[in-house]
């Protein structure tokens, strides 16, 4: 018999997109002279953003000197401040959409979305933190209270107002998500959607709502897409979800029902898999890049003597198996 989870240890789960070594060194942001110094600094490289797509060469980010992007910016205050990595100061720029940026490097402008996977695990957090800052800034060019166009300070990490008398500041926008594994003993809650192929499955996931804590977001969004009572519940491992702006928080919790009715349309089927049925490959697990996949691996291995990636090699995306 495969024993559950429950008691049993669960290592601490690293998530793509996450854990990047750059050093965000915020106080700088607020120091208009270091900052301008930082910009002006030789060694100083940039992350440039055209059309929410990357510059990638060889599977890693590529970082530009001054010189290359000179017809880009002007000063600080067209940049974004992303903080230092080996040493180096390193920004954020945007390129204006009608750029045509293919004379600036020998890469290429990959949407970071594709890079799931593919790039090198310390760039994609860099890039996906570039990409989730420029994306912000750009969906912030006016102020929200009274329309006039916003100007960027402290480092880019602020949109204040251009009128004085309003001065309404908006600060990068997060959208958290719950993700959770619902685990009833030896058997796991995984659904799909309806526009997934047959025998594609994965977590039930949904955004937190106002009014709600993450647990709470936890039972509604179980009990709307399966119908299923959770009892407690437990945070495991986080991942930014930057397409635009998500957080998805990833929980286990126990099934305190078993009978699963969907109750909205946003799964086609939903279903109690066994790790031996993962074995078996009945079903089509998420990416190995997701945490989705990081929470079905977490539980898995807590009960199996082999880990799940030995027993069944993880895909990099959905569509290999
Ligand atoms: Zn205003």
């Amino acid at each position: 018999m495969v024993p559950t989870n429950r008691g049993s240890k669960v290592k601490t789960i690293r998530t793509f997109f996450s854990g990047s070594p750059i050093q965000r060194s915020s106080k700088l942001r607020a120091d208009s002279d270091d900052l301008y110094r930082a910009y002006r600094h030789p060694d100083t490289r940039f992350l440039p953003v055209w059309q929410s797509r990357c510059l990638v060469a060889e599977q890693r980010a590529v970082l530009l000197g001054k010189s290359e992007l000179s017809a880009y910016t002007d000063g600080p205050d067209d940049v974004i401040f992303l903080g230092r990595l080996d040493e180096r100061f390193i920004f954020a720029l945007a390129l204006p959409d009608h750029a045509d940026p293919a004379g600036t490097a020998q890469a290429e402008f990959i949407e970071v979305r594709k890079l799931i996977g593919q790039v090198d695990e310390t760039d994609a957090g860099l890039l996906a933190y570039a990409r989730a800052m420029v994306n912000w800034q750009q969906s912030h060019a006016y102020c929200s209270i009274c329309g006039t166009r916003n100007q960027a300070i402290e480092g880019g990490f602020v949109m204040q107002c251009g009128d004085v008398n309003c001065a309404q500041r908006s600060f990068p926008r997060l959208d958290p998500a719950i993700i959770v594994l619902v685990i009833d003993r030896a058997l796991c809650l995984l659904g799909r959607q309806p526009s997934w192929p047959e025998g594609q499955f994965s977590t039930i996931a949904g955004f937190v709502e106002p009014g709600e804590s993450l647990e709470d977001a936890v039972r509604r969004e179980v009990a709307e897409e399966t119908n299923i009572a959770v009892g407690d519940c437990r945070y495991l491992a986080s991942q930014p979800w930057p397409f635009p702006s998500a957080l998805m928080i990833g929980f286990h919790a126990e099934a305190g029902s078993q009978s699963i009715r969907l109750n909205d349309a946003e799964l086609a089927e939903a279903r109690w898999i066994s790790r031996e049925q993962i074995v078996e490959r009945e079903v089509m697990l998420p990416p190995s890049a997701s945490v989705a996949y990081r929470l079905i691996e977490a539980w898995f291995d807590s009960g199996s003597d082999q880990p799940l990636d030995a027993l069944v090699p993880a895909a990099s995306s959905w569509r290999r198996r």
